[in-house]
């Protein structure tokens, strides 16, 4: 099974790597192949006595083209290893200081275009090759000579290898495509224009050159990455300005962090950022793997957009009846986190943008978190994609679906549907409902199914079944006593947990928050008329009648009573703290995760005394509270010079109000 997947994605790599580079016409995406590769990789750190020897992650490149004079490269041309992330920035540089204490960076920009050898014998340009298999080469000679920025002398009658970037300006690409030419991005066309025999096409295109890399330093008196890159500008070489010798790794996040937004400004496309060591000597010590140095490795920009596959179009049924489609997709990684399903919303939104299932669609994170569906490549269909077409019974109960007029969504209309009622189930146990923790969904399916719980109701009663529940597999009666002290805990609950958890329609924890406070008990909140509920600051219409009619059904006035009768508290506990604290007016951040609160619970504490809770770091935070794993905010902060509390101090700092 294991080595049925390699072998696919050798073959697909393969291909890729042949159209890629061998043919400049890329059939898939750069997101797509980055991330089979790394599929690929992993597989062969877990399974190494599966990998085969001509595994395309111990090879560089591709094929070269028989027409093209062959050439040997003296020292190999090798890739680079990717990072994708802020967190590998930081393992890479932790990785470096294993072996080099107190290392110097050089970063510079990662220039998409394809890598050329040039080679000067008494100062005068004799040779130029690509890259080739890293081993063997193209010479592109005669192509190279037109290129403005490869000097035919340089300024010392010395021999010297240089090595750097071929690449065509975002302008010149466009002025080409405009044409008509049809290449996938910069990155290909000027490989297609390099790799020519008729060299008047190159002459023509108006292609450009950095120079970053000296093979042999030591040959003249050269010890730092940095020297050697002054040394080649003397020589008449164009050096990229925007190179930057790096201290430390909070320099090396200021000048990612720095590109990645100022990246759109450049004249020419770069994909990520070059990081290398900055001493020669070390980068000995640190040496080369099969593909790429050890010294060195690209962090590759975040893609926006990421194109995967809809495997699935599947339903679920809210707790408040609505029936949502949803795409499951092979998981793919945006934005550093893995997605395997993206929200369809409706079936207006589908048939819209008509999402079929064994699509190729792009992707995007919406806001942050939740991926959305941007567009479906519809070159990518091979006719076996049907019209999407909405379910018009429940998945759960088989009731009929209906829609309210001027809605899109559908709804289960059946109150006794179980997939609504589990899941109102669940969510009043949840962290910001009730809170009561030791409920899953599967224990909460399984206890629906032996008819110990049917209603919210229920969990106040569960200690009847005591005996029985001890009998169940995984349950002992410690977890029991557990589970029934948690539900006794949780009467004692403000109200807007209580409101909030009973999947009122439109009634978040927010807007129960607000219901709370302006009508301290639930029996204000039951006899409030239609007028008094809409007048109330964010509440309106929508929610005063959702509210309204939710308290008018005689089901429900009667679940309130039950609830009363167990004990359940009915009035609304918080009060908000007007006086100065160590909170007020400022804003933090939370990161990490903290052992004591959900985020929501967090951020209810500081708001209650003054203080506002931002989701990003900048210069305008105050305060970044660093949980456990916290990742590339606290580093960030500490790069910022941001005041950091653990959870320990926002706790101590709580506790004297
Ligand atoms: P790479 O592009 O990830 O990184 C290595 C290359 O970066 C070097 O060889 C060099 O040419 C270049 N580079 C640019 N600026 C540099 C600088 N300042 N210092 C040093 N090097 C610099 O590796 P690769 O092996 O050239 O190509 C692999 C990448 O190419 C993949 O990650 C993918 O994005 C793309 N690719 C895509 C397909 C496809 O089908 N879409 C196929 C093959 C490769």
């Amino acid at each position: 099974m294991i080595e049925k997947r390699m072998d696919e994605l050798i073959s697909i790599i393969d291909k890729a790597n042949k159209d890629y580079y061998t043919y400049d016409n890329p059939s898939i995406t750069d997101q797509e192949y980055d991330r089979y590769m790394e599929e690929l990789i992993r597989l062969e750190e877990k399974h190494p006595d599966l990998k085969r020897d001509d595994s395309p992650t111990s090879r560089v490149g591709g094929q070269i083209i028989d027409s093209f004079k062959k050439v040997v490269h003296e020292k190999p041309m090798l890739s680079l290893g990717d990072i994708f992330n802020e967190d590998e920035v930081v393992s890479f540089d932790e990785r470096i200081k294993k072996t080099i204490k107190n290392p110097k960076y050089v970063a510079e920009l990662k220039i998409d275009g394809l890598s050329v050898s040039l080679l000067y014998n008494e100062g005068k340009l004799v040779r130029a090759a690509t890259r080739g298999d890293g081993t063997v080469g193209e010479d592109i000679t005669h192509n190279a000579r037109t290129i403005k920025d490869i000097p035919l002398t340089i300024n010392k009658k010395i021999d010297i290898e240089v090595r750097g970037e071929i690449y065509m300006s975002k302008s010149s690409f466009n002025k080409l495509n405009e044409g008509g030419a049809g290449f996938a991005n910069p990155r290909n066309a000027a490989a297609g224009s390099v790799r020519q025999l008729d060299s008047s096409i190159a002459a023509k295109r108006n292609l450009s050159c950095f120079i970053y890399h000296l093979p042999n330093p030591e040959d003249y008196g050269i010890y730092t990455h940095e020297d050697a890159l002054r040394f080649m500008k003397e020589l008449g070489f164009v050096i990229n300005p925007n190179n930057k010798k790096i201290n430390d790794i909070g320099e090396l996040m200021e000048y990612i962090d720095y590109w990645t937004v100022h990246r759109p400004e450049l004249a020419y496309e770069i994909d990520g950022i070059v990081i290398k060591v900055n001493d020669l000597s070390d980068q000995d010590r640190l040496g080369f793997t099969a593909r790429s140095p050890k010294w060195a490795i690209a962090y590759k920009f975040p893609p926006e957009e990421v194109l995967t596959k809809v495997v699935k179009i599947v339903f679920t049924v809210g707790r408040t009846g609505q029936v949502t489609p949803s795409a499951d997709l092979e998981p793919v990684r945006v934005m550093g986190s893995l997605i395997s399903r993206a929200t369809l919303h409706n079936e207006d939104y589908v048939l819209d943008k008509d999402i079929r299932e064994g699509d190729t669609v792009s992707i995007k994170k919406a806001g942050d978190v939740i991926p959305e569906i941007v567009k479906v490549i519809i070159e990518r269909r091979d006719g076996t994609q049907k019209p999407f077409s909405m379910i018009r019974e429940c998945p759960m109960c088989g009731f009929s679906l209906s829609k309210k007029e001027g809605e899109s969504a559908y709804y289960c209309h059946n109150d006794e549907c179980p997939s609504r009622l589990q899941e109102r189930l669940v969510h009043f146990t949840s962290r910001n409902a009730m809170n009561i923790t030791g409920f899953g969904d599967a224990i909460i399916e399984d206890f629906y199914n032996r008819g110990y719980l049917k209603s919210v109701l229920d969990f106040y009663h569960l200690d009847k079944y005591k005996e029985e529940l001890m009998e169940l597999e995984g349950f002992g009666s410690k977890s029991i006593n557990k589970l029934l002290e948690e539900i006794e805990n949780s009467k004692n609950n403000s109200l807007e947990r209580l409101l909030f958890g009973l999947s009122i329609r439109h009634v978040g924890s927010k807007t129960a928050d607000i219901l709370g406070a302006n009508f301290k008990n639930i029996d204000n909140i039951i006899n409030a008329s239609f007028e008094d509920l809409a007048e109330i600051r964010d509440i309106g219409p929508t929610i005063a009648k959702s509210v309204n009619d939710y308290f008018s059904i005689e089901e429900n006035l009667k679940l309130i009573q039950g609830l009363k009768n167990e004990g359940v508290n009915m009035v609304y506990l918080k009060e908000v703290n007007t006086n100065e604290t160590i909170f007020t007016g400022k804003t933090f951040v939370l990161t990490g995760s903290l052992e004591r609160f959900t985020r929501n619970e967090a951020r209810e504490r500081i708001e209650a005394l003054g203080g506002n809770v931002s989701s990003s770091v900048s210069k305008k935070t105050s305060v970044v509270i660093a949980g456990s794993e916290a990742g590339s905010k606290l580093t960030k902060a500490q790069n910022l010079e941001i005041e950091i509390w653990s959870e320990e101090e926002f706790i101590n700092n709580l506790s004297n109000y």
